[in-house]
């Protein structure tokens, strides 16, 4: 494999993994990552780039490569620049770097940051040093790779072998995903329509507590039997986790997606179910677009249903449409920096998985300010949630393993009053200029999401799944 194929290989799926962007963070061997805004000042750089830049620690923040680098290196990496800005996946030159007085040949390879609305936020550095002696780079790319894989089985591992839903007899995930692998196929190749609905009941934990989980179990049945009523026969109803929905309609546009939607909730909020009376549905609508992955789809989707919720419930909210087929979303690596929830992530607990998903939410929110360039007071904001957030998800996790006799639990609890107690003190220092954001997001990406959650909490994932009550 030649160099350019590790290097690429990490973005594959159109978007990096998250372990793989965290590890280049967190300046494992030698790999240069650094984000820059479109004003050329640089938001992230980890050491390995302050050290080929010759550079002091968190000196590189701040600074364009016209203050980083001789004149001479300035015109190759504009040239980049401008081949990001004119819309390519990803541009790179071989450049001569001078660290402590040695030449060092490096491979620098720039890359489209996009954000939510596709448009060019950022651009991102990988610099490579491409001397033989430098085992250590090959390494974590190397490593990169096997991270990549090893995420990818796991996502095979833990996904169920059977294809229907036992309390509803709607499709599963699983089911649907296979679905899902098919029609973005034929997306692809004849450019039908494809879009998706994610249906969500409102307030169900309140009919839960209120009428007991029984009852509750039969509005779920009630409800998918609604929805499935209220669907064409080429549409795919599927339970996708707790109390949500996700319907695939294949040959269907953005407009004609919402009027089914729209036709589901008034349905829904029209019914009078058995025991409870009413109940009313949020939905989140989206068409698929060019060049997207099902993560980014089933984002906007996700994002979509979030608006409907914070805009009242009982209500219908559609994904932006495409902005048009001159943009580059066709880019290997659109969103390269974004954590991507990936469902093997799930332990299958309601509350905790909630709790998970918020963290990455918090901390692409926190990533976007940090790119945007916003106001110290705005990001601050978002390190002030991010932060109250973990407490909360530590707080709830701890019930819950707790009750389920977890034998750990007194161990798990003592890592998270650590990170708890690092967590705050890396808030106060941020707050008192002694920690650069950069460094913020790495602690609260690295060590307390990766490490935390996709490490320790498996321990009790395992256990909890084994407890689990059926179909809870
Ligand atoms: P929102 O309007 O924001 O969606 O509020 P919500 O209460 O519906 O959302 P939340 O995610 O807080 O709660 C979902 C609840 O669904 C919590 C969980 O106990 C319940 N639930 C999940 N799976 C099942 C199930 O299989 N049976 C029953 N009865 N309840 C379930
Ligand atoms: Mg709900
Ligand atoms: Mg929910």
């Amino acid at each position: 494999m030649n160099e350019n194929d590790m290097i690429e290989a990490p973005a594959q799926d159109g978007v990096i993994e998250m372990a793989g962007l965290l590890s280049l963070l967190t300046n494992g061997g030698g790999v240069g990552f650094g984000v820059k805004a479109l004003d050329g000042a640089y938001r992230l750089a980890n050491q390995a780039m302050e050290h080929l830049l010759g550079q002091a620690a968190g000196q590189v923040t701040g600074k364009s490569e016209s203050e980083l680098l001789p004149a001479a290196l300035l015109a190759p990496l504009a040239r980049c620049d401008q081949r990001i800005l004119d819309g390519v996946a990803a541009a790179s030159e071989e450049i001569e770097l001078s660290v402590n007085s040695q030449p060092v040949r490096c491979l620098w390879l720039k890359l489209p940051v996009l954000g939510p609305d596709k448009k060019l936020q950022a651009i991102a550095s990988i610099i490579y040093d491409k001397s033989p002696a430098n085992g250590a780079a090959r390494d974590t790319l190397e490593r990169l790779q096997k991270t990549n894989r090893e995420l990818q089985q796991t996502v095979v591992a833990l996904e169920e072998v059977a294809s229907t839903d036992k309390l509803t007899g709607a499709w599963n995930r699983r089911r649907l995903e296979e679905c899902v692998r098919q029609e973005m196929g034929r997306f692809r190749r004849y450019q039908h329509p494809l879009s998706m609905l994610i249906v969500d009941i409102d307030s169900f934990k309140a009919i839960n507590d209120r009428f007991g989980h029984g009852i509750g179990d039969r509005v779920l049945q009630a409800l998918s039997a609604l929805l499935q009523a209220g669907l064409r026969g080429t549409d795919s109803l599927a339970r996708w986790g707790g109390e949500e929905f996700v319907v695939l309609c294949p040959d269907t546009s953005r407009a004609t997606a919402a009027t089914i939607a729209e036709r589901l909730r008034a349905r829904t909020a029209a019914s009078r179910f058995p025991d409870v009376g009413q109940l009313t549905i949020s939905i989140g609508v989206a068409e698929c677009q060019a060049g997207e992955v099902w993560d980014e789809w089933f984002q906007r989707a996700d994002e979509a249903l979030y608006r409907a919720k914070a805009g009242g419930r009982n209500q219908v909210q559609l994904a932006p449409a495409s902005s048009g087929p001159d943009d580059a979303e066709d880019s290997p690596v659109a969103n390269f920096v974004q954590l991507v929830w990936r469902s093997a992530y799930e332990c299958g607990n309601e509350e905790i998985d909630r709790g998970h998903r918020q963290l990455f939410s918090d901390a692409n929110e926190l990533l976007s300010a940090i790119l945007s360039g916003q106001s110290d007071d705005q990001v601050g904001a978002i390190v002030d949630k991010l932060l109250a957030d973990v407490g909360q998800h530590f707080r709830e996790e701890e019930a819950i393993f707790v009750a389920a006799g977890f034998p750990g639990a007194a161990a798990h609890k003592f890592l998270h009053q650590q990170l708890i107690a690092q967590a705050l003190s890396m808030g106060a220092d941020y707050r008192a200029g002694k920690h650069a954001v950069g460094d913020v997001f790495q602690f609260l990406a690295h060590e307390v999401i990766t490490k935390h959650m996709l490490g320790a909490d498996r321990l009790f994932f395992d256990h909890i799944r084994r407890g689990a009550p059926p179909g809870g």
